[in-house]
């Protein structure tokens, strides 16, 4: 039965259907060669009632949305304190992929940029890298509640391409962040970048994140609760690239955005919100995405900030 969340979703898609500014990332092939026009927009309940429009079933990578669950992975597997250890929680107000470390604590800033989302991919557990990849996999999948895989050919871009995020992986290594061969992490940090996902899927990672770590539909616990907590404090202030403090200011939602086009937005407790429209402003997030979870936030009064 249709209800006045149906409308509003369906509303909030037309107006930001018209909006056709922005441009598809094009540092590989495969990302310039999407149809730039795809638009849809998820909304997951903690009950698991899904709402969507546009065109859920579309594919596109999660690139920098595995950010957030690559932590948390790591943060199950280590701990809080020895992740913390090599990880910061400062916002940056760098660009996400900048060659640095902080210069006093000499750790990456946050778990958002490139740096320390490549310590993250470090720190997860397994025999070999083939056993790591695996276990991330299945996570995300967990998260998502059906098997997600990657994309083979743009892992094969990014690996051809990455050459910046190998320097980034030897800068790690080299100031022993990194402990073993930084090009293993490096390489498991591109394979989650090119998994494959729907806005559905997104819409119920982010779901499993506002139902405290536990996966609505399927009662699969995927992160513990503290830990939930951590990642969604580091999405708020660090999620969306250098344009974290307008998005705190407009939309008031942790959240975390990717150059496929995604963004995934936490309201804890009650929904998870996922948009996919691949043309990107300045900053690398999707233009409608900000668009439409701005006005969504308005309409459905999500800003944490807000008192009703
Ligand atoms: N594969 C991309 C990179 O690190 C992820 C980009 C992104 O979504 O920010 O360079």
């Amino acid at each position: 039965m249709r209800n006045v969340v149906d409308d509003i979703v369906a509303e909030v898609v037309a107006v930001c259907r018209e909006n056709r500014a922005g441009a598809l990332a094009d540092y590989i092939p495969e990302l310039a060669a999407v149809a730039p026009d795809t638009f849809s927009l998820c909304i997951a309940t903690t009950d698991g009632y899904v709402y969507e429009s546009g065109d859920p079933a579309i594919e596109f990578t999660i690139q920098s949305i595995s950010k957030p669950f690559t932590y948390g992975l790591a943060l199950s597997d280590r701990g809080l304190a020895a992740v913390a250890a090599k990880i910061d929680v400062e916002p940056s107000g760098e660009p996400f992929n900048e060659i640095s470390l902080d210069p006093i604590t000499e750790r990456p800033r946050n778990p958002m940029i490139n740096a320390g989302a490549i310590t993250s991919a470090s720190l997860i557990a397994g025999e070999d890298a083939a056993e790591r990849f695996e276990r991330l996999r299945t996570c995300f999948s967990d998260y998502a509640g059906r098997e997600l895989v990657m994309n083979d050919a743009v892992y094969a871009s990014e690996a051809r391409t990455g050459h910046r995020n190998r320097a980034i992986g030897h800068m790690l290594r080299s100031f022993d962040i990194i402990t073993d061969n930084p090009d293993d992490a490096v390489d498991l940090y591109f394979r989650q970048c090119s998994i494959d996902i729907t806005c559905r899927d997104l819409a119920l990672m982010a779901a499993t994140l506002a139902n405290n770590g536990t996966n609505p539909v399927t009662q699969q616990r995927v992160l513990a609760p503290d830990l939930v907590e951590r990642v969604l404090s580091v999405m708020t202030t660090c999620g969306m690239y250098d344009a974290a403090g307008d998005w705190v200011a407009e939309v008031g939602l942790p959240a975390k955005s990717g150059v496929g086009g995604g963004v995934l937005a936490v309201l804890p407790g009650q929904i998870g919100i996922a948009v996919h429209s691949p043309r990107l402003d300045s900053h690398g997030n999707s233009v409608r995405g900000v668009q439409a979870c701005r006005e969504l936030s308005k309409k459905l009064e999500l800003h944490f900030m807000h008192v009703t």
